[in-house]
């Protein structure tokens, strides 16, 4: 079987300036470095030889373009010119503040080889699938590794850290990013594309078929959320206010969905009596049912008629508000009651109303009281 070699060029060190998102949350040469280690791994498992020009950027200066290339140029004829890909893996930014520029280029050198175009039109089709990015295309640029390589190759800029949708998938769908170049090279050596075995071990959103799934407009059914938290915002957009959380598993209903300022598609939804707005990229349609929203009521004095948890060992229940009052019954941890009226005991402390047991029950009428100390509101 003939070989076939991936040599990985993975953009800039740690020392070189700039390269960062605005917020310094996504530093271009860590996504680069992760990037490659995942994309090596994965193609090793498809029996694919893979050659790293620049393995170890951590705390290091640039090693220099014509040093990448020599690398590369070197190995591959040492190793008898096997039929080989060079991919350099780039993330993109339009300048050091946040802005709207969005979506994946895939770069070739001007006269390049036809196997490059190939490669660059593979990968570059495959991100757009498999991220729901917009298809910036397969562009033409003498960079100076696409030029100075001898081998066919490309440069793969994924998406703009200087862009706030798009820095979150350069941050958290690095497994889809990774499969995305995985399929595209498998697909360019001509090698069966076999999914990583443990799939559910970090995320297991499939945003491809999720963006096929979701469309503009009304909506009216239920989502489970994805991604490990999900933040609801208060408008179409990682620019708008937080309102709040998601967890992964979380299943909430999607009024309307509609597209974003970054073109990405958002939804909204009832969240806390406000309406809140999701990235559609992080959730999955499900048959499960939404849990009923309930937020917890505050023991207070007053009519209170909502469950309450027993969270003592166990909880004496009396004839009246108070300690000095006869013990007519015990709850367990754990037990809910339908409190019914909250008021102050002879103890000065709170106590509930409920009724404790069939209304026949002579003497109390099966109405008793329990400090409010040992109870807590909770959703029935
Ligand atoms: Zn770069």
């Amino acid at each position: 079987m003939s070989k076939n070699l991936l040599i990985i060029d993975a953009g800039h060190n740690e020392y070189v300036a700039g390269k960062r998102s605005p917020d310094s949350s996504l530093l271009e040469w860590e996504f680069n470095d992760d990037m490659q280690r995942r994309v090596k791994k994965r193609s090793e498992e498809h029996g694919i030889e893979v050659f790293l020009t620049n393995p170890s950027p951590a705390k290091k200066n640039e090693i220099g373009l014509s040093t990448r290339c020599n690398l590369a140029n070197n190995y591959w004829k040492n190793q008898g010119k096997p039929t080989c890909l060079f991919l350099s893996i780039h993330a993109n930014a339009l300048d050091d503040s946040w802005s709207s520029a969005n979506g994946t280029e895939t770069y070739v050198c001007n006269n390049c080889s036809n196997n490059s175009v190939k490669a660059a039109k593979l990968i570059q089709n495959q991100l757009v699938k498999d991220l729901g990015t917009r298809d910036r295309g397969v562009k033409y640029n003498n960079y100076y590794v696409l030029k100075n390589t001898s081998m066919s190759g490309c440069l793969a800029e994924v998406a703009f850290y200087s862009n706030k949708t798009e820095v979150e998938i350069l941050k958290h769908k690095r497994n889809e990013i990774t499969e995305a170049f995985v399929k595209a090279i498998c697909a360019y050596f001509n090698i069966t594309y076999i999914p990583p075995k443990s799939s559910n071990t970090t995320t297991t959103s499939q945003p491809s078929s999720n963006n096929s799934k979701f469309v503009k407009g009304d909506y009216n059914k239920p989502v489970k959320v994805t991604a490990n938290e999900l933040t609801v915002r208060s408008g179409r957009g990682v620019e708008f206010k937080e309102l709040g959380i998601l967890k992964k598993g979380e299943v909430v209903e999607i009024w309307h969905i509609n597209t974003a300022k970054d073109g990405g598609l958002w939804g909204s939804l009832g969240y806390n009596g406000e309406t809140g707005f999701i990235n559609m990229s992080y959730v999955e349609p499900t048959n499960e049912k939404p849990k009923p929203v309930e937020t917890l009521k505050p023991i207070q004095i007053g009519e209170y008629n909502a469950p309450l948890k027993v969270t003592a060992d166990s909880l004496r229940v009396r004839a009246g508000r108070g300690t000095g009052f006869k013990e007519v019954s015990t709850l367990k941890k754990g037990e809910i009651i339908d409190a019914w009226t909250i008021d102050k005991g002879d103890d000065g402390k709170l106590w509930t109303s409920f009724r404790y047991a069939p209304s026949s029950t002579p003497e109390t009428k099966g109405v008793g009281f329990c400090s409010c100390e040992y109870l807590e509101p909770c959703i029935k």
